[in-house]
Protein backbone atom coordinates (compact mmCIF):
# COMPACT_ATOMS: atom_id res chain seq x y z
CA UNK A 1 0.00 0.00 0.00
CA UNK A 2 1.73 3.46 -0.88
CA UNK A 3 1.25 6.05 1.51
CA UNK A 4 1.06 9.94 1.27
CA UNK A 5 3.42 11.33 3.37
CA UNK A 6 2.22 14.21 6.11
CA UNK A 7 3.27 17.28 4.35
CA UNK A 8 6.66 19.12 6.18
CA UNK A 9 5.02 22.12 8.12
CA UNK A 10 2.43 19.40 10.05
CA UNK A 11 2.17 18.80 13.76
CA UNK A 12 3.21 15.75 15.58
CA UNK A 13 1.29 15.48 19.02
CA UNK A 14 3.04 13.31 21.31
CA UNK A 15 2.07 12.27 24.94
CA UNK A 16 5.02 12.94 27.30
CA UNK A 17 7.42 15.20 28.05
CA UNK A 18 10.02 13.29 29.29
CA UNK A 19 13.50 12.02 27.22
CA UNK A 20 12.21 9.89 24.71
CA UNK A 21 9.88 12.62 23.93
CA UNK A 22 12.72 15.02 23.45
CA UNK A 23 14.44 12.91 21.14
CA UNK A 24 11.23 12.42 19.10
CA UNK A 25 10.24 16.40 18.96
CA UNK A 26 13.97 16.87 17.91
CA UNK A 27 14.11 14.09 15.20
CA UNK A 28 10.33 15.78 13.99
CA UNK A 29 12.06 18.86 13.81
CA UNK A 30 15.34 17.37 11.44
CA UNK A 31 12.52 16.34 9.32
CA UNK A 32 10.35 19.80 8.91
CA UNK A 33 7.55 18.91 11.34
CA UNK A 34 6.13 21.06 14.15
CA UNK A 35 6.16 18.83 17.59
CA UNK A 36 2.98 19.44 20.32
CA UNK A 37 3.59 17.72 23.93
CA UNK A 38 1.07 17.17 26.05
CA UNK A 39 2.44 16.18 29.21
CA UNK A 40 1.01 16.81 33.07
CA UNK A 41 3.86 19.60 33.72
CA UNK A 42 4.05 22.59 31.50
CA UNK A 43 8.01 22.90 31.52
CA UNK A 44 9.21 19.22 30.53
CA UNK A 45 12.53 18.18 28.66
CA UNK A 46 10.41 17.31 25.68
CA UNK A 47 8.25 20.66 25.84
CA UNK A 48 11.53 22.50 25.73
CA UNK A 49 12.86 22.08 22.23
CA UNK A 50 9.06 21.73 20.61
CA UNK A 51 6.61 24.29 19.11
CA UNK A 52 3.81 23.44 21.29
CA UNK A 53 3.17 22.40 24.61
CA UNK A 54 -0.05 21.27 26.74
CA UNK A 55 -0.41 20.89 30.18
CA UNK A 56 -3.55 18.41 31.48
CA UNK A 57 -3.91 15.44 33.41
CA UNK A 58 -4.15 12.42 30.97
CA UNK A 59 -7.97 11.97 32.19
CA UNK A 60 -8.70 15.74 31.47
CA UNK A 61 -10.75 14.60 28.16
CA UNK A 62 -11.18 18.23 26.60
CA UNK A 63 -7.67 18.78 27.00
CA UNK A 64 -7.23 15.74 25.14
CA UNK A 65 -9.55 16.88 22.61
CA UNK A 66 -8.43 20.41 22.15
CA UNK A 67 -4.76 19.08 21.76
CA UNK A 68 -5.31 16.22 19.58
CA UNK A 69 -7.59 18.85 17.32
CA UNK A 70 -4.16 20.52 16.88
CA UNK A 71 -2.10 17.82 15.54
CA UNK A 72 -2.32 16.09 12.35
CA UNK A 73 -1.00 12.47 14.12
CA UNK A 74 -0.11 11.48 17.62
CA UNK A 75 1.84 9.58 19.15
CA UNK A 76 3.39 8.67 22.77
CA UNK A 77 6.41 8.11 24.42
CA UNK A 78 5.37 5.92 27.19
CA UNK A 79 2.78 3.31 27.82
CA UNK A 80 0.93 3.87 31.05
CA UNK A 81 -1.46 6.43 28.98
CA UNK A 82 -4.92 5.74 30.03
CA UNK A 83 -6.46 3.79 27.00
CA UNK A 84 -9.58 6.55 27.41
CA UNK A 85 -7.11 8.98 26.62
CA UNK A 86 -5.60 7.77 23.42
CA UNK A 87 -9.37 7.04 21.80
CA UNK A 88 -10.12 10.45 22.64
CA UNK A 89 -7.30 11.05 21.07
CA UNK A 90 -8.19 9.05 17.91
CA UNK A 91 -11.45 10.62 16.88
CA UNK A 92 -9.56 13.74 16.17
CA UNK A 93 -6.14 12.29 14.57
CA UNK A 94 -4.51 9.26 13.70
CA UNK A 95 -2.60 7.41 16.57
CA UNK A 96 0.12 5.45 15.86
CA UNK A 97 1.10 3.08 17.69
CA UNK A 98 -2.49 2.12 18.00
CA UNK A 99 -4.61 1.81 20.81
CA UNK A 100 -4.54 -1.84 20.53
CA UNK A 101 -0.67 -2.14 21.39
CA UNK A 102 -0.84 0.25 23.80
CA UNK A 103 -3.54 -1.98 25.62
CA UNK A 104 -1.50 -5.26 25.27
CA UNK A 105 1.76 -3.71 26.93
CA UNK A 106 -0.49 -1.88 29.38
CA UNK A 107 -1.42 -5.59 30.99
CA UNK A 108 1.58 -8.23 31.33
CA UNK A 109 -0.74 -11.27 31.24
CA UNK A 110 -2.70 -9.50 28.05
CA UNK A 111 0.78 -9.30 26.56
CA UNK A 112 1.66 -12.76 27.22
CA UNK A 113 -1.30 -14.10 25.59
CA UNK A 114 -1.24 -12.44 22.64
CA UNK A 115 2.28 -13.08 22.53
CA UNK A 116 2.13 -16.59 22.68
CA UNK A 117 -0.93 -16.84 20.86
CA UNK A 118 -1.28 -14.50 18.16
CA UNK A 119 2.29 -13.63 17.43
CA UNK A 120 3.68 -17.40 17.79
CA UNK A 121 6.24 -15.56 20.07
CA UNK A 122 8.05 -17.68 22.39
CA UNK A 123 7.43 -16.41 25.94
CA UNK A 124 8.19 -18.14 29.65
CA UNK A 125 5.49 -20.06 31.18
CA UNK A 126 3.11 -18.07 33.28
CA UNK A 127 -0.31 -18.09 35.26
CA UNK A 128 -2.59 -15.66 36.53
CA UNK A 129 -1.95 -15.19 39.98
CA UNK A 130 -4.95 -13.93 42.20
CA UNK A 131 -4.87 -15.79 45.09
CA UNK A 132 -1.92 -17.36 47.20
CA UNK A 133 -3.16 -20.72 45.96
CA UNK A 134 -2.77 -20.01 42.28
CA UNK A 135 0.86 -19.00 43.20
CA UNK A 136 1.85 -22.46 45.05
CA UNK A 137 -0.08 -23.97 42.05
CA UNK A 138 2.48 -22.02 39.66
CA UNK A 139 5.65 -22.85 41.98
CA UNK A 140 4.38 -26.67 41.79
CA UNK A 141 3.93 -26.48 37.94
CA UNK A 142 7.14 -24.66 37.33
CA UNK A 143 9.32 -27.38 39.75
CA UNK A 144 11.67 -24.43 39.73
CA UNK A 145 11.81 -20.43 41.11
CA UNK A 146 9.40 -17.76 39.48
CA UNK A 147 9.16 -14.36 39.10
CA UNK A 148 6.14 -12.52 40.56
CA UNK A 149 5.23 -9.46 39.09
CA UNK A 150 2.36 -7.17 38.84
CA UNK A 151 0.30 -7.01 35.89
CA UNK A 152 -0.23 -3.47 35.48
CA UNK A 153 3.19 -0.37 35.53
CA UNK A 154 5.62 -2.12 36.46
CA UNK A 155 8.96 -1.13 34.95
CA UNK A 156 13.07 -1.27 36.17
CA UNK A 157 12.07 -4.51 37.67
CA UNK A 158 9.77 -2.67 39.82
CA UNK A 159 6.69 -4.69 40.96
CA UNK A 160 8.86 -7.29 40.99
CA UNK A 161 9.33 -10.17 43.09
CA UNK A 162 11.79 -13.35 42.96
CA UNK A 163 9.81 -16.32 44.37
CA UNK A 164 12.75 -19.38 45.12
CA UNK A 165 10.52 -21.58 47.27
CA UNK A 166 6.89 -22.16 49.29
CA UNK A 167 8.68 -20.74 52.09
CA UNK A 168 8.36 -17.22 50.43
CA UNK A 169 5.14 -17.28 48.91
CA UNK A 170 3.28 -15.20 51.27
CA UNK A 171 6.03 -12.53 52.00
CA UNK A 172 6.21 -12.08 48.16
CA UNK A 173 2.22 -11.74 47.58
CA UNK A 174 1.75 -9.65 50.29
CA UNK A 175 5.18 -7.15 48.97
CA UNK A 176 3.51 -6.77 45.40
CA UNK A 177 -0.35 -6.03 47.13
CA UNK A 178 -1.50 -9.45 46.63
CA UNK A 179 -4.00 -8.71 43.44
CA UNK A 180 -3.74 -8.96 39.66
CA UNK A 181 -0.53 -10.37 39.38
CA UNK A 182 1.14 -12.73 37.15
CA UNK A 183 4.11 -15.53 38.02
CA UNK A 184 6.59 -16.68 35.27
CA UNK A 185 8.75 -19.35 35.30
CA UNK A 186 12.43 -17.81 36.21
CA UNK A 187 14.45 -17.84 32.68
CA UNK A 188 18.09 -19.02 33.54
CA UNK A 189 19.00 -16.71 30.48
CA UNK A 190 22.71 -16.50 29.54
CA UNK A 191 22.32 -12.66 28.05
CA UNK A 192 19.18 -10.20 27.55
CA UNK A 193 19.35 -8.42 24.10
CA UNK A 194 17.37 -6.61 22.29
CA UNK A 195 15.52 -5.97 19.08
CA UNK A 196 14.61 -2.33 17.92
CA UNK A 197 12.38 -2.56 14.89
CA UNK A 198 9.91 -0.45 12.92
CA UNK A 199 7.07 -0.96 10.82
CA UNK A 200 5.65 1.64 8.33
CA UNK A 201 2.62 2.69 7.22
CA UNK A 202 2.68 0.23 4.42
CA UNK A 203 3.38 -2.55 5.97
CA UNK A 204 7.21 -2.59 5.38
CA UNK A 205 9.82 -3.37 8.42
CA UNK A 206 13.02 -2.83 9.64
CA UNK A 207 15.03 -3.89 12.08
CA UNK A 208 18.48 -2.81 13.36
CA UNK A 209 21.07 -5.59 14.52
CA UNK A 210 21.28 -7.26 17.79
CA UNK A 211 21.42 -4.67 21.38
CA UNK A 212 23.41 -6.44 23.90
CA UNK A 213 21.61 -5.44 27.41
CA UNK A 214 23.53 -5.06 30.64
CA UNK A 215 21.34 -3.70 33.72
CA UNK A 216 22.63 -2.53 36.54
CA UNK A 217 20.01 -2.46 39.52
CA UNK A 218 16.94 -3.65 37.40
CA UNK A 219 17.62 -0.64 35.18
CA UNK A 220 19.67 -0.92 31.78
CA UNK A 221 23.24 0.37 32.34
CA UNK A 222 24.43 -0.16 28.97
CA UNK A 223 23.60 -1.04 25.57
CA UNK A 224 26.14 -2.70 23.01
CA UNK A 225 25.24 -3.32 19.27
CA UNK A 226 25.37 -4.92 16.69
CA UNK A 227 25.96 -7.67 19.12
CA UNK A 228 28.03 -10.85 19.04
CA UNK A 229 26.28 -13.37 17.88
CA UNK A 230 28.05 -16.90 19.04
CA UNK A 231 24.77 -18.69 18.69
CA UNK A 232 23.61 -17.36 15.65
CA UNK A 233 20.07 -15.98 17.04
CA UNK A 234 19.46 -13.05 14.63
CA UNK A 235 17.81 -14.37 11.93
CA UNK A 236 15.61 -16.15 14.38
CA UNK A 237 15.00 -12.79 16.64
CA UNK A 238 13.70 -10.87 13.46
CA UNK A 239 11.33 -13.33 12.34
CA UNK A 240 10.06 -13.34 16.24
CA UNK A 241 9.83 -9.71 15.32
CA UNK A 242 8.17 -9.57 12.46
CA UNK A 243 5.44 -11.25 13.32
CA UNK A 244 5.19 -9.40 16.69
CA UNK A 245 4.78 -6.38 14.08
CA UNK A 246 2.77 -7.79 11.56
CA UNK A 247 0.18 -9.14 14.61
CA UNK A 248 -0.53 -5.61 15.79
CA UNK A 249 -0.62 -4.24 12.42
CA UNK A 250 1.80 -1.45 14.23
CA UNK A 251 3.20 1.60 12.93
CA UNK A 252 6.44 3.20 14.72
CA UNK A 253 9.16 1.91 16.18
CA UNK A 254 8.90 -0.75 18.79
CA UNK A 255 11.48 -2.46 21.42
CA UNK A 256 11.31 -5.92 21.27
CA UNK A 257 13.16 -7.26 24.91
CA UNK A 258 14.42 -11.22 24.71
CA UNK A 259 16.38 -13.65 26.85
CA UNK A 260 18.71 -15.68 25.11
CA UNK A 261 18.99 -19.18 26.68
CA UNK A 262 22.23 -21.27 26.80
CA UNK A 263 21.23 -23.98 24.36
CA UNK A 264 20.50 -20.82 21.85
CA UNK A 265 16.60 -20.86 22.34
CA UNK A 266 14.77 -17.14 22.31
CA UNK A 267 12.35 -16.01 24.86
CA UNK A 268 10.13 -12.88 24.41
CA UNK A 269 10.33 -11.18 27.77
CA UNK A 270 8.43 -8.02 26.94
CA UNK A 271 7.52 -5.64 24.48
CA UNK A 272 7.36 -1.41 24.62
CA UNK A 273 4.96 0.49 22.03
CA UNK A 274 7.80 2.83 21.55
CA UNK A 275 11.49 3.75 21.19
CA UNK A 276 13.49 2.38 24.03
CA UNK A 277 16.82 3.23 25.94
CA UNK A 278 18.47 0.17 24.40
CA UNK A 279 17.75 1.88 20.65
CA UNK A 280 19.68 5.10 22.02
CA UNK A 281 22.89 3.79 20.27
CA UNK A 282 21.60 4.29 16.64
CA UNK A 283 21.79 7.96 17.06
CA UNK A 284 25.30 8.18 16.50
CA UNK A 285 25.93 4.97 14.31
CA UNK A 286 25.75 6.24 11.02
CA UNK A 287 22.16 5.06 9.94
CA UNK A 288 18.74 6.48 10.58
CA UNK A 289 18.38 6.35 14.37
CA UNK A 290 15.17 4.91 16.36
CA UNK A 291 13.55 8.37 16.54
CA UNK A 292 14.02 9.65 13.19
CA UNK A 293 12.51 6.38 12.10
CA UNK A 294 9.33 6.81 14.22
CA UNK A 295 8.74 9.98 13.07
CA UNK A 296 9.41 8.77 9.50
CA UNK A 297 6.79 5.73 10.14
CA UNK A 298 4.36 8.03 11.89
CA UNK A 299 4.31 10.39 9.12
CA UNK A 300 3.96 8.21 6.43
CA UNK A 301 7.89 8.72 5.08
CA UNK A 302 9.54 5.44 3.87
CA UNK A 303 11.64 4.26 6.30
CA UNK A 304 14.66 4.24 6.87
CA UNK A 305 18.35 2.55 6.47
CA UNK A 306 18.77 0.35 10.19
CA UNK A 307 22.26 -1.00 9.15
CA UNK A 308 25.00 0.67 11.18
CA UNK A 309 28.46 1.82 10.35
CA UNK A 310 29.85 1.55 13.53
CA UNK A 311 29.89 -1.14 16.97
CA UNK A 312 28.34 1.55 19.56
CA UNK A 313 28.50 1.25 23.63
CA UNK A 314 25.54 3.22 24.89
CA UNK A 315 26.03 4.11 29.10
CA UNK A 316 22.99 5.66 30.48
CA UNK A 317 24.23 8.80 33.07
CA UNK A 318 21.80 8.24 35.83
CA UNK A 319 21.54 10.64 38.97
CA UNK A 320 25.11 12.42 39.45
CA UNK A 321 26.88 10.99 36.74
CA UNK A 322 25.42 13.60 34.29
CA UNK A 323 28.06 16.33 36.51
CA UNK A 324 31.00 14.05 34.53
CA UNK A 325 29.47 15.02 31.06
CA UNK A 326 32.34 17.49 30.97
CA UNK A 327 34.81 14.93 31.17
CA UNK A 328 33.12 12.28 29.11
CA UNK A 329 32.62 14.79 26.23
CA UNK A 330 36.88 15.00 26.19
CA UNK A 331 37.24 11.68 25.01
CA UNK A 332 37.89 9.87 21.83
CA UNK A 333 34.86 8.84 19.31
CA UNK A 334 32.56 9.76 22.32
CA UNK A 335 28.73 11.74 22.25
CA UNK A 336 27.42 12.88 24.66
CA UNK A 337 23.15 13.43 25.21
CA UNK A 338 22.27 15.67 27.88
CA UNK A 339 18.12 15.49 28.41
CA UNK A 340 18.02 18.80 30.25
CA UNK A 341 16.27 17.61 33.39
CA UNK A 342 16.39 20.32 36.00
CA UNK A 343 16.64 18.31 39.14
CA UNK A 344 18.98 15.51 39.63
CA UNK A 345 18.09 12.42 41.70
CA UNK A 346 18.88 9.29 42.66
CA UNK A 347 18.41 6.85 39.91
CA UNK A 348 16.91 9.19 37.47
CA UNK A 349 17.94 8.50 34.03
CA UNK A 350 19.84 12.15 33.03
CA UNK A 351 21.60 11.30 29.83
CA UNK A 352 23.17 8.58 27.90
CA UNK A 353 26.59 8.65 26.11
CA UNK A 354 27.30 6.57 22.75
CA UNK A 355 30.86 5.51 22.59
CA UNK A 356 32.23 4.20 18.83
CA UNK A 357 34.20 1.26 19.38
CA UNK A 358 34.63 0.61 16.15
P1 LIG B 1 10.80 -6.70 33.27
O1 LIG B 1 10.26 -5.62 34.15
O2 LIG B 1 9.82 -7.76 32.95
O3 LIG B 1 11.50 -6.18 32.06
O4 LIG B 1 11.95 -7.41 34.14
C1 LIG B 1 13.10 -6.72 34.57
C2 LIG B 1 14.28 -7.66 34.59
O5 LIG B 1 14.02 -8.75 35.50
C3 LIG B 1 14.58 -8.33 33.25
O6 LIG B 1 15.35 -7.50 32.43
C4 LIG B 1 15.29 -9.60 33.70
O7 LIG B 1 16.64 -9.30 34.03
C5 LIG B 1 14.57 -9.97 34.98
N1 LIG B 1 13.45 -10.92 34.70
C6 LIG B 1 12.18 -10.59 34.39
N2 LIG B 1 11.43 -11.68 34.16
C7 LIG B 1 12.23 -12.74 34.33
C8 LIG B 1 12.05 -14.16 34.22
N3 LIG B 1 10.86 -14.72 33.92
N4 LIG B 1 13.13 -14.95 34.45
C9 LIG B 1 14.34 -14.42 34.78
N5 LIG B 1 14.57 -13.10 34.90
C10 LIG B 1 13.55 -12.26 34.68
Amino acid sequence: MKTTPLKPGSTIGIFGGGQLGRMLAQAADKLGYKAHIFDVFADTPAGRVSEARTAAPYDDLNAIREFSQSCNVITYEFENIPAAAIHEANLHAPVFPSAKALETSHDRLVEKIFLSDVANAPVVDFFKVETMENLANALDDFSGPCVLKTRRFGYDGKGQVKINSPKEIRSGFARLGGADLIAEKFAPFVREFSIIAARGQDGDIACYPLTENIHKDHRLHTSYAPADDPQNISGKAHNITNRILNALEYVGVMGVEFFEMENGELIVNEIAPRVHNSGHWTQDAGCCDQFEQHIRAVTGLPLGNTKPNHTILMTNLIGDEIKHIDDLAKQPNTFVHNYDKRDIRLGRKMGHVNVIVS
